[in-house]
């Protein structure tokens, strides 16, 4: 299957069908919906589609931080040899911001406004039994360095808000570093922040990965990081990956008609024609509670058939090499449309 990423060797993260359920007051809400993948070490997986498709709760089950009202269940999550889906509080405490770190959107809420810089960075190098303090200091500043702050040592007492909205991304990113995980999820790192620093960011992120053998869970809606940054990607909508396949091989053959989308709304800076328009893909993502039937875009997608709106749901599609589809129309004809719309848009 094309989740089971052959080319991988033995994963450092696998997962088998994760669901993961909301109850609220008008019913279940299913956020996701037999999510599978595996994740390479050294590689960077990105998983992208638009709010509300499932992609932020997914990684939150495997971090063990979904709120009280959401429930998760898996045939397997296994993180580094380990079943990590529903541990024990002081069991996934040994492993979050150990080997598996995260990095969140906004790092003003990922950092503690009362504590500086340099208490945030050793403390979890010292929580996970790293070393002593002078070691925990020393990690610190080497990578507070790494991540192109200067002054490092001085910064160590210095408090986020003393810092600039890029300069507090830096040191989430290096606190994510601190007990070299072999796992990072970085949920929208960039969304928070400046275009110019944006950039900088991503290459920060690339080069650390290089550098220290990272895997990297990607998590954007938008498709320019995804080229920028990752080997393989997965589409998400409305709770399920609709497309996964290598990055260039996606770029090249987009087949999901929503894919097809996505890539038809990235913005052109050397516009063919400057007096084209924008695209948007129409409609909205369906409620996503109670059963669902079919194919969850059909609502919005152009060449939908009564077909898409019968049975559980669509299967997977494999055309080779890591390359997998969610839709009942064949790939000639989804390249078809691919070229359609292409020709539309010159
Ligand atoms: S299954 Fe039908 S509605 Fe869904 S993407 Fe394919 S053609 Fe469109």
């Amino acid at each position: 299957m094309a989740y089971a990423y052959e080319a991988c060797g033995e994963p450092i993260l696998s997962v088998r069908n994760l669901e993961v359920s909301l109850k609220t007051s008008v019913g279940e809400l299913k956020a996701t919906r037999g999510i599978s993948f595996d994740i390479c070490p050294g590689e960077t997986f990105a998983i992208v589609g638009e709010s509300g498709c499932g992609k932020s709760i997914s990684s939150m089950a495997l971090m063990g931080l979904l709120p009280r009202i959401a429930t998760a269940r898996a045939d397997r999550c296994v993180f580094d040899g380990q079943e990590i889906l529903n541990l024990s509080r002081r069991k996934l405490s040994n492993i979050r911001g150990n080997t598996l770190s995260m990095i969140f959107q906004d790092p003003m809420t990922s950092l503690n406004p009362v504590y500086t810089i340099g208490d945030q960075l050793t403390e979890v190098f010292l929580r996970h039994g790293k070393g002593n303090r002078k070691q925990a200091r020393e990690r610190a500043v080497f990578l507070l360095e790494r991540v192109g702050i200067k002054n490092a040592a001085e910064r160590l007492g210095a408090y986020p808000h003393q810092l600039s909205g890029g300069l507090r991304q830096r040191v989430v990113i290096a606190m994510a570093m601190m007990c070299r995980p072999k796992l990072i999820i970085a949920d929208e790192p960039t969304t928070a922040l400046d275009v110019t620093v944006q950039m900088r960011t991503l290459a920060l992120l690339a080069e650390l990965q290089r550098e220290f053998g990272l895997a990297i869970i990607l998590i954007t809606h938008d498709l320019g990081v995804v080229a920028s940054l990752s080997d393989r990607v997965a589409v998400m909508y409305a709770g399920q990956i609709v497309e996964t396949a290598p990055t260039r091989q996606l770029f090249a053959d987009p087949t999901h008609p929503y894919t097809q989308g996505l890539i038809q709304c990235i913005p052109s800076y050397e516009p063919p024609n400057p007096d084209a328009e924008l695209h948007t893909i129409p409609g909205m993502v369906p409620s996503l509670i109670g059963k669902q039937r079919g194919c969850a875009f059909r609502n919005r997608c152009s060449l939908a058939v009564d077909a898409c709106g019968e049975g559980d749901e669509i299967a997977l599609r494999e055309l080779g090499e890591g390359h997998a589809y969610r839709c009942l129309q064949p790939h000639d004809a989804l390249v078809a449309n691919w070229r359609l719309l292409q020709g539309e848009s010159a």
